[in-house]
C-alpha cells in the first residue's frame, strides 16, 4: 500500500531532523516548502489536513486557479512562488503570494517594486542566483549579485536571502556550499535551496527553507 500524506510529511520531517542532528542545528530553523505544482487540490488539503501549512507553486496563473478557495478553508497558509516570473505578472504575484522565491534581474526589481507600491503590500523575496552559471538557467549571474541586492534594497523590497536551483546530474554540495557563502558575504540571512532527490544535503549546508515536491507528493506527469 501506498504512503498516506501523513506518513509522506513524517519521512520528511524525519529526513530534516537526521541532517539537522549531524550538523547540530535546530529543525525550527528550516521551513519546509512543499511544491503542489501539477498537484490538484485534492491531493494538497491531505497535507494541509497532516499539518504541513507552506506550499509553492512555479505559475501565477496555476497557483490563482487553485489556491483562493484553498486559502479560504485553511486561512493560515502560507504560500509561496518558486521559479521564474515574467514581470507583466509581476502585480498577481504579489497579491498572490507571500514570499518570491525567482528574483533574478534588474527589469522584474523594477515591476515587483512598482507592484508592491501599487498594493501597499511588500512581499518578501530570495534573490535566484544561476549558481552552475548555466545557459539556459534562470537566476543572476554570480558577478550581477551585489548590484541587484543594492537596486532591491534601494527600491525598498524586503530580501529573504538567496535561492538557487543547481545544475541536474551532478552532486549539489559545492553549489549549496557557494551559494551559502554568496549570501553570507552579503549579509543575508536566507537560503532557499534543496530540492526531493537533495534537501538533506542541503540542510547540512545551512539551507533555511527547502523546496520539496515528488518526496511529498509522488512523481508529476
Ligand atoms: C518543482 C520544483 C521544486 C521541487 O522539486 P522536487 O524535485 O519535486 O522536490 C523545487 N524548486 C523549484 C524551483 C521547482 O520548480
Amino acid at each position: 500500500m501506498s504512503k498516506t500524506a501523513a506518513q509522506l510529511l513524517e519521512d520528511v520531517h524525519g529526513e530534516i531532523a537526521r541532517a539537522c542532528k549531524a550538523s547540530r542545528r535546530d529543525p525550527a530553523d528550516i521551513t519546509l516548502i512543499a511544491i503542489s505544482k501539477t498537484h490538484p487540490a485534492e491531493a494538497i488539503v491531505p497535507l494541509i489536513e497532516a499539518g504541513q501549512r507552506v506550499f509553492g507553486e512555479n505559475r501565477v496563473q496555476e497557483a490563482q486557479d487553485k489556491w483562493p478557495a484553498l486559502r479560504a478553508a485553511y486561512p493560515d497558509i502560507e504560500l509561496h512562488l518558486v521559479g521564474q516570473l515574467q514581470s507583466n505578472k509581476a502585480e498577481e504575484a504579489v497579491a498572490l503570494f507571500d514570499c518570491i522565491h525567482g528574483l533574478d534581474r534588474t527589469s522584474l526589481v523594477t515591476a515587483l517594486a512598482r507592484a508592491m507600491d501599487k498594493t501597499g503590500k511588500r512581499v518578501p523575496c530570495f534573490v535566484q542566483v544561476n549558481i552552475g552559471a548555466e545557459e539556459q538557467k534562470g537566476g543572476c549571474a554570480i558577478g550581477g549579485l551585489p548590484g541587484l541586492l543594492d537596486q532591491a534594497r534601494a527600491a525598498d523590497i524586503p530580501l529573504a536571502g538567496l535561492m538557487c536551483v543547481p545544475p541536474f546530474g551532478i552532486e549539489a554540495a559545492p553549489f549549496f556550499a557557494l551559494l551559502a557563502k554568496l549570501a553570507q558575504d552579503n549579509g543575508l540571512a536566507g537560503l532557499s535551496m534543496g530540492m526531493s532527490g537533495d534537501y538533506p544535503t542541503a540542510v547540512m549546508l545551512g539551507a533555511t527553507h527547502v523546496r520539496v515536491g515528488t518526496a511529498l507528493f509522488g512523481s508529476r506527469d
